[in-house]
């Protein structure tokens, strides 16, 4: 090795200077912690600062030329008493401020350098070996020689030292390390204005793959690498070319989930955000804080800044947890700003990402398995939910969603965590996720009363039920309204300042996260008294219908009204859930049915209609047409009935939607087809 180090007079420092200095480093009074790690661990681990401490010139020089550096403390450590044989690594820990980078700002000048990252793991490959050293035998005369393995192929020796023999060698002896790949992506918090996460690919070896260490290591998590930038030639591209792809070869990673929860806050702040707590006008200055540049949707607007305040997550004794996340479902008419909306939210709330459902981005929602090209394994790659953990997922064409994603769904949506079991690798990931979803109608276009939402949107019945509240959005001609729609869209190309949030953005952020971290409200005697009487009394005024007793609401409104009034709550941080907070999430639930789960037929609510797509007297009637197939059935010879047929004795019982009905029983999967036009009951 020759002296590179002489940069000015002050700085001059060789090879065997450096090995000195941190000989006696890792002899100081750093010894002992050195131990204790290293037994801990795995790896000897470096405070930087107390590095400094013990000589600033090594510490500076270990940021810039961190390969050289690491492998002389290395070299120097191999020497040390008390370590006997172990080749222990070294790692470091709290390295300066100055070398943190974001990812986006990483750039060829950070090459070779040691820099520090922040982001959370996309996606984590298998832990593969791969071999560093190979030792070959010449053919002719038995030479051993030993070839280090720095490239994807494996590279043989050009020629036998000893008898100038030039091929024909055989490996004999390999030696191995294991190696990960990970992905990682910048994190939401720190995204800012631009909804687009940059990422990169980050290399973790030996020790950083143990098994204890692993742990860090999973998609969805939060973490801090310690790392060289380092420069390869592109993947997929034969030959060389001059762009270059450059990925992180990790130091050391630390885990930062909890870190990152809060945001900062000045007093300043925190006297704003009380004094918006305690206005009066409170609910309506969020409601026209959300997303101003769309007129109208002030239900909706309410809804959803409770859902940005969320309610109280519980986790009871015995484990059971019962989310306190308000998932709400926009479905609606093209054109109709529910993009719009979607994106505001985005934007304004903390920790949240907009995704399209039909993302062609592989991972999906949820999660994933790919093939990972670099370890030639399997890797496991984490969905837009599970990377906005304890954040909001804006969720656009939520009806486009990949059919993976579709099943689990349900999944994150209770249990709010996504569970992977494929090729190999199996996981159970966090996703604590809030939902804002919109859809569009299948058929093109909203019509409330034309057959059940459930039928209308393409998402299955037992996901819908899992939204705290959905809203129907219709874009019907409406004099009045669309004046005052052309009206507000014109004001805002004029004067666009007229449509100014009534709450600055980054105040309102700084609000919601508080009342998030800080306010878990409790039900006081009356809120809770409101809430039974509500709900009892809408369950006996359905069962006095007669009919079918159906369940005209169920216990998921119930918890849905229960979070939405702790949301209130949190608005006021207050830390009481008062009557005035239950109505205003009783009213919402109140709309939510009205618009979808009313029964056009009876005049009852029916939240059935939701859960399962049918309406109580739809329900009747297709029992009866059922019992009609079954007695026709027995009569008939080959026990297939004609649908001409069961029209027609359908129609004598006074029905006449009967195909739409016959339509239904096939989904439902109670008859089916033997021939194109004859039914059988299954
Ligand atoms: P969607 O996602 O529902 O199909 P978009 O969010 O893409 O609709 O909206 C289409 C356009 O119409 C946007 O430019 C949006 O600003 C405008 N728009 C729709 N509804 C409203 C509204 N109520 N107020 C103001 N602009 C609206
Ligand atoms: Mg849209």
């Amino acid at each position: 090795m020759n002296n590179e180090f002489i940069d000015d007079e002050k700085n001059e420092l060789d090879y065997a200077e450096i090995t000195e200095i941190f000989e006696n480093f890792f002899t100081s009074s750093y010894e002992s912690k050195l131990l204790e790690y290293s037994e801990e661990l795995g790896c000897a681990l470096v405070d930087y600062e107390e590095l400094d401490k013990f000589d600033t010139r090594v510490a500076e020089l270990l940021l810039d030329k961190p390969d050289e550096l690491i492998a002389l403390a290395e070299n120097a450590l191999s020497n040390h008493p008390l370590l006997g044989d172990r080749n222990l690594r070294i790692r470091f820990t709290n390295l300066p401020e100055s070398i943190k980078v974001e990812i986006r700002n990483i750039r060829s000048a950070h090459l070779h350098k040691f820099i520090v990252v922040d982001g959370i793991i996309k996606q984590a490959s298998e832990v593969r070996p791969e071999i560093i050293q190979a030792i070959f035998e010449c053919s002719v005369c038995g030479n051993k020689i030993a070839v280090a393995q720095t490239k994807d192929t494996l590279k043989k020796p050009a020629v036998c030292p000893a008898c100038g023999n030039k091929k024909g060698f055989e490996i004999i002896e390999r030696k191995m390390r294991d190696v990960q790949r990970i992905e990682v992506e910048e994190l939401p918090e720190e995204l800012g204005e631009d909804p687009q996460p940059r990422k990169i690919g980050v290399f973790l070896r030996d020790d950083l793959v143990d098994p204890k260490f692993q742990k860090k290591i999973i998609p969805g998590r939060k973490i801090r690498i310690y790392g060289i930038l380092k420069d390869m030639s592109l993947p997929k591209v034969k030959g060389e070319t001059k762009r270059r792809d450059i990925y992180i070869e990790a130091n050391y990673v630390e885990s930062i989930e909890k870190e990152f929860e809060e945001v900062e806050l000045t007093e300043d702040d925190l006297e704003k955000i009380q004094d918006l707590a305690k206005d009066p006008e409170i609910y309506n200055k969020l409601v026209k804080s959300i997303a101003p540049s769309i007129y109208g949707y002030e239900t909706i607007k309410l809804a959803i800044a409770l859902q940005l305040f969320g309610g109280v997550r519980k986790v009871r004794k015995d484990g059971v947890v019962t989310r306190g996340d308000i998932h709400i479902l926009l479905v609606g008419d093209p054109g109709a700003g529910k993009s719009q909306i979607l994106k505001y939210v985005a934007n304004l709330a903390p920790k949240a990402r907009y995704v399209v459902g039909k993302s062609a981005s592989g991972a999906g929602l949820t999660a994933t398995v790919v093939r990972d090209e670099f370890v030639r394994g399997w890797a496991l790659e984490a969905g837009a939910l599970v990377l906005a953990n304890k954040g909001i997922a804006c969720i656009d064409e939520l009806d486009k969603m990949g059919k993976e994603d579709r099943s689990a769904m349900h999944e994150v949506m209770e249990q709010q965590t996504v569970t992977v079991s494929k090729a190999n690798v199996q996981a159970t990931l966090h996703a604590q996720t809030t939902i804002l979803g919109a859809a569009n109608p299948k058929y093109g276009r909203f019509d409330p009363y034309a057959a059940s939402l459930a039928e209308q949107i393409d998402l299955p019945e037992t996901l819908l039920s899992r939204f705290d509240l959905i809203f129907p959005i219709v874009d019907r001609p409406d004099k009045d309204r669309d004046l005052k729609l052309v009206k507000h869209i014109l004001k805002m190309h004029e004067e666009p300042e007229e449509t100014e949030p009534a709450i600055d953005p980054d105040l309102f952020r700084k609000y919601i996260s508080y009342a998030r971290k800080h306010i878990k409200p409790k039900m006081t005697k009356q809120a809770e008294k409101m809430i039974e009487e509500f709900y009892v009394g809408l369950r006996n005024k359905y069962n006095q219908q007669g009919e079918v007793k159906a369940v005209p609401i169920t216990t998921r409104q119930l918890e849905a009204i229960i979070r939405l009034a702790e949301a209130s709550a949190k608005v006021r941080l207050s830390e009481k859930v008062t009557k005035r907070d239950v109505n205003r999430a009783i009213n919402l639930i109140k709309e939510f049915m009205q618009t979808l789960g009313y029964d056009p037929e009876t005049g009852v609510f029916d939240i059935d209609r939701i859960e399962t797509g049918t309406t109580t007297s739809q329900r009747n009637k297709m029992m009866l047409l059922l019992k009609l197939i079954e007695d026709m059935e027995k009569r008939l010879p080959e026990g297939m009935v004609p649908i001409e047929e069961i029209v027609e004795v359908a129609k004598q019982h006074g029905m006449d939607d009967v195909e739409k009905l016959l339509a239904k029983l096939e989904k439902m999967g109670d008859i089916y087809q033997p021939r194109h036009g004859y039914v059988k009951k299954v």
